[in-house]
Parts: C-alpha cells; structure tokens; sequence
C-alpha cells in the first residue's frame, strides 16, 4: 500500500473558524430574528477600485483578440506589475529593490507557505506567539517542525507585544508587522534589533508585510529594507489582498534581495533569489494576467488615491471600534496602524468565554485570540473590514455590554 505524508498527521486540527461558525449557527438557531455582526474573519468587504476594474475590463478585452491575448507569462510576474513595484514600494522611498528581485504571486499565504521549500529541513524556527497559522502549519507539513521543535516567542500586554529575542539560536524566523491577530507594530528600532540579531546569528528573517498599507505612524518602517543591512538577511512578502481588495481576484509578491546568501550542506553561500526563481519556475506557472494588470492599476495616479480611500474607510472603522470598546470598559491594543483590534477579556475570563460573552450580549462575532497560539488565550481579535454602519452598531450594542 502506498504510503501518505505522516507530516499532515501531525497537524493541530484547527477547528477555530468551523467552530466560530457553529457557535454562530447555533446560536441563530435558538434565537431567531438576531442579526449577528460579524467581525471575526479578516477578509475585506469594500468594492475593488474604480481604476482597478477598469483595468480588468481593458485586461479581458485584450484576450478576445489575437494580437493582445496573453498566455503564459514569466513565472515571476510581468514586468510591467515588478517595474511598477519596484518603482512604488521601494524606490519611491528610497529602497533599491529591482524589480528581478521582486517575486508575483497568487498570494501572500502561496509565499509563505512555500518558501520552505527552498530552505533546509535541518533549519531550526522561531515564530511569534500568537501568530498567523500558515507559518507554523506549512513548517509542521514539510517535517521541519517536529515535536514542538520550535521556539515560541510570545508576544503579550506584558510585553506590549514585542517579542523579546529568541535563545535557541533559531535559523528562520518569522515575524509579520503590522501584526495578524493583534494588530501592533514594531517601531523602526525594535525592528533593527531583529535585523541586527539576524545578521549576528546567520539567521534569516521571513517577514510579512501584508498588512503594509495600513501603516500610520512614521515611526513604523513600510519595508524591512528600510533597515540597514537587512537585505542580506530577510525575506519580504506583499500582498495586494488587504491593501486593494484582492483576496478574491489573487495578486501578492516576494522580495528576495540579489544579496541574501544561505549556506549549502558544505558551507558554500548561496543566493535565494536564484533558488526561489526555479522553485518558481518549477512549480508555478505566474499569477494570472488579468489579476496581475489589476495589481498594476493601484498605482496609477487615480488607483493610489482610490485604494488609499478604502484604507481610510477601515481606518476609521477600527477607531469607531477601538473608541467604542475602550468606552465599554474594555482595554484594547492594535487597530491603530492595522484592521484588526486585539482585546483583552475582561476579569480574565478565557478567550472562547469572552466570545460567548459578546455572540449573546451583544450579538457580535469576534474571533478567539486562543485560536492563534497559546498566548493569545485571555483576548479576542475583532476585524474593522465590516460596513462603517455595522461598526456604528456595534458600538452601540457594546454600551450594553455587562462586565
Ligand atoms: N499573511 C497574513 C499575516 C495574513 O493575515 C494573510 C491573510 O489573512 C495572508 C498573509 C494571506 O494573504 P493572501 O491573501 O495574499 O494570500
């Protein structure tokens, strides 16, 4: 008999948003009528931008005519959408990333899932605590993460969410900031310090920035690249699912500096960037045309502001919220320089119980920050991608919140 991947048989079953939407389901069942808001789950809900589906239409009128229909493209992403980032993200703010550094994809969970693959399975990991799955899923799959031979570093109130460095000399260590579920950031020095550890200790920094343009402090760095030496050292994914809207059209990237060189089994340094190229090449076959002429349309003149407008929409559903929690009595991080609000529950009361709290006081959907790792037990993540209006509601219905 042919044998399966025992790796998957490691994996925490992750019943978090199924059993959300139980909770949910029954709750609606025994209380019919209740209109629920639902602030749990981090997908957007504003239309694409004007210029964004203009694009699209122009994209798919190109395919209706043998002179401007495209097929199969470069692996690595067209050159006008690597041109444009290249130009956008990075020069425009003084970073030289060109664009064959830069990566396309069909996302930022794609990326940061795969990138293992071209990274030995003798490399140690270090991940946040709480902290986006994918990281520690992908890493359990592949075999590297075995037995709990990982490093958590737990990012709580205590220590207003900054990890302190790790200890276990890790190989890889993932951070992403803004941060997914708790919505704080690393300012531009604690963000050095890891740069600097990195460099110490040979190891190499994966860094997600998907949540990048909901940045509002200066003080928060855009780019990892924005610190000294961090080129040699890191990895950085893109995504334009929460910047623009696309977590259903499908467009992200990967940045891979000519400069950051790993060790093969006999010591000799060798790029990433060449080796993420073929694994590319091998494995995927681009993202698509028409998501990659929408990716090129948010920086347009009239795309930027556009795309800007919709951030400011959620901006001021996280303040709403943020505002409307604090009044309730409650003590909430995050939802400043990101779309997601981390709350702490309140009388220490466990995160699924704080839950139920807000599902039937207020007939709110939140997510349980225990859902992402061991120390997000005692807080919830609520997400500022609903309508203003049902922000406005929920404000309301927190005022009647008992605690
Ligand atoms: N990275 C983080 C931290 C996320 O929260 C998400 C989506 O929720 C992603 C990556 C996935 O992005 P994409 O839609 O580009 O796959």
């Amino acid at each position: 008999m042919f044998k399966i991947n025992d790796n998957f048989l490691a994996l925490n079953q992750s019943y978090l948003f199924s059993q959300v939407a139980q909770k949910i389901s029954a709750y609606k069942a025994a209380n019919p009528g209740v209109e629920i808001i639902r602030m749990g789950i981090g997908d957007v809900t504003r239309p694409l931008a004007p210029a964004v589906i203009e694009a699209l239409h122009k994209a798919v009128d190109e395919q209706a005519s043998t002179d401007t229909f495209c097929g199969y493209g470069p692996e690595q992403g067209h050159t006008f959408l690597t041109e444009a980032i290249s130009a956008n993200d990075y020069k425009a703010r003084g970073i030289d990333i060109s664009p064959d550094e830069i990566f396309v994809s069909d996302g930022a969970k794609s990326d940061t899932g795969n990138i293992g693959d071209i990274l030995s399975l003798a490399n140690r990991v270090a991940l946040t605590d709480p902290v986006y799955p994918v990281y520690m899923d992908t890493n359990v799959m592949s075999g590297r993460i075995t037995s709990g031979n990982v490093e958590l570093l737990p990012c709580t109130a205590e220590n207003s969410f900054v990890p302190a460095l790790p200890v276990s000399n890790p190989d890889m260590i993932y951070l992403c900031y803004p941060n997914n579920p708790t919505g704080t950031t690393l300012t531009r020095s604690q963000l050095k310090e890891w740069v600097d550890y990195a460099r110490r200790h040979g190891a190499l920094i994966l860094f997600d920035s998907a949540y990048e343009a909901f940045i509002t402090d200066d003080d928060v760095p855009h780019s990892i690249y924005e610190i000294d030496g961090a080129k040699e050292v890191a990895i950085e994914f893109r995504s334009f699912s929460k910047t623009a809207g696309f977590t259903g059209l499908r467009c992200a990237y990967t940045v891979i500096p000519k400069e950051l060189k790993g060790e093969d089994s006999t010591g000799n340094l060798v790029a990433l960037n060449g080796l993420w190229h073929r694994r590319q090449s091998t494995k995927f076959n681009g993202a698509s045309y028409l998501s990659q002429r929408a990716a090129q349309a948010t920086y347009s003149e009239e795309g930027k502001a556009q795309v800007k407008s919709t951030i400011g929409y959620y901006h001021r559903n996280a303040k709403v919220l943020k505002d409307g929690l604090e009044k309730a009595g409650l003590t909430v991080y995050g939802g400043v320089n990101a779309p997601y609000i981390w709350v702490k529950t309140p009388s220490g009361i466990d995160s699924w119980s704080f839950f139920d709290t807000l599902l039937t006081q207020c007939n709110i959907a939140c997510t349980p920050g225990v859902g992402f790792g061991k120390a997000g037990e005692g807080y919830v993540r609520l997400t500022a991608f609903g309508s203003y209006e049902d922000c406005l509601k929920a404000v309301q219905r927190l005022s009647l919140l008992k605690i």
